[in-house]
C-alpha cells in the first residue's frame, strides 16, 4: 500500500517542483544552436545549488551529472557532453532536485531553433498526452487509466509509446510506488488515492516503440533512431483531483516556446 503524503510533505514536494520547473526554464533560455549540453548542465547545477538544493540525479546509481540531456533518438538518461546542439535537434532535459529530504522531478523537450513539422507534432502530441494523463489522475481511478489516456492519445497520431520506462511515485525517494506506465488498460493497476504524489512522464516515439540501452548502460535510444520526446510533471491527488506540483509555465509563459 502507498502511504498518502501529509500536507507538510506535499508542501516540501511543491517547493522542489517549483525549483525543477524554474531550473528547466533557465536551461530553456539557453537552448540554441551552438550550445553544448555540458554547458546547459553546468548552468542548471549552479542554479539548483544557489537555491540551497542538491541535484538529485548526480551520483544516483552512478549517474554523472545534474541533468539528463537526451538529444533526438535518445529517449531518456543521456549524459551531458561536448555535443554541440544544432538547428532542428530536439533536446529532452530531465531535472531532479533534493531539498529538505524531498525530491523534485520534471522534464521538458525543447526544440533547437526551427524543427520540421513532423517533429513539432511529436513534441505537441507528447506534451498533450501528459496532460491527458494528468486529467485521468483522479482518486478512485487506477494507474492503468493514466496509461490508457496517454497511450490512446499518442497512438491516435501514429506515434508509439515506450514501455520499458514509466512514471513513479515521488517523495523522500526519487522513485516510489506506484509505477505509472504510459500504456495500459482502464481499471487496471494501482488505485489512486488522495495524498498520492506521482510523476507522469510519457516517452513517445515518432517511429516504432523499440528501444535499446547504449554501451554506457544509461542512454536509452530508439531502435530505429527516429526522434523521441519526453515530458514530465509531478502531481498530487487532492480532493480527488490532480494538482500540479511542477509546471511548464516558467518555460512557456514568457513566449520562448511558441505553441
Ligand atoms: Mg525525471
Ligand atoms: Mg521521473
Amino acid at each position: 500500500m502507498v502511504r498518502p503524503k501529509t500536507s507538510e510533505e506535499i508542501e516540501l514536494l511543491k517547493i522542489n517542483g517549483d525549483l525543477v520547473s524554474r531550473t528547466l526554464a533557465e536551461v530553456g533560455k539557453m537552448v540554441a544552436p551552438g550550445v553544448t549540453t555540458e554547458r546547459l548542465n553546468e548552468v542548471a547545477e549552479t542554479f539548483i545549488r544557489d537555491h540551497g538544493a542538491e541535484p538529485s540525479f548526480k551520483g544516483f546509481e552512478g549517474f554523472p551529472a545534474a541533468l539528463c540531456m537526451s538529444v533526438n533518438d535518445v529517449v531518456v538518461h543521456g549524459f551531458p557532453s561536448d555535443y554541440v546542439l544544432k538547428e532542428g535537434d530536439i533536446l529532452s532535459v530531465d531535472c531532479g532536485t533534493l531539498y529538505k529530504g524531498y525530491n523534485g522531478d520534471s522534464a521538458y523537450t525543447f526544440p533547437v531553433g526551427e524543427v520540421d513539422a513532423e517533429t513539432r507534432k511529436l513534441l505537441d502530441v507528447t506534451k498533450a498526452s501528459l496532460y491527458k494523463g494528468i486529467e485521468a489522475a483522479v482518486a478512485g481511478n487506477r494507474t492503468g487509466d493514466i496509461g490508457y489516456a496517454v497511450q490512446s492519445y499518442a497512438e491516435s497520431f501514429g506515434f508509439s509509446v515506450v514501455r520499458e520506462l514509466e512514471g513513479h511515485g515521488l517523495g523522500r525517494e526519487m522513485h516510489e510506488e506506484p509505477g505509472v506506465p504510459n500504456y495500459g488498460r482502464r481499471g487496471h493497476g494501482a488505485r489512486l488515492i488522495d495524498g498520492m504524489v506521482i510523476c507522469i512522464e510519457p516517452m513517445i516515439c515518432a517511429g516504432g516503440r523499440g528501444v535499446y540501452l547504449a554501451k554506457n548502460g544509461w542512454a536509452v535510444h530508439t531502435a530505429d533512431h527516429r526522434n523521441a520526446a519526453h515530458y514530465e510533471l509531478t502531481v498530487v491527488i487532492r480532493k480527488g483531483q490532480a494538482q500540479q506540483l511542477s509546471t511548464f509555465d516558467y518555460i512557456e509563459k514568457d513566449g520562448l516556446i511558441k505553441f
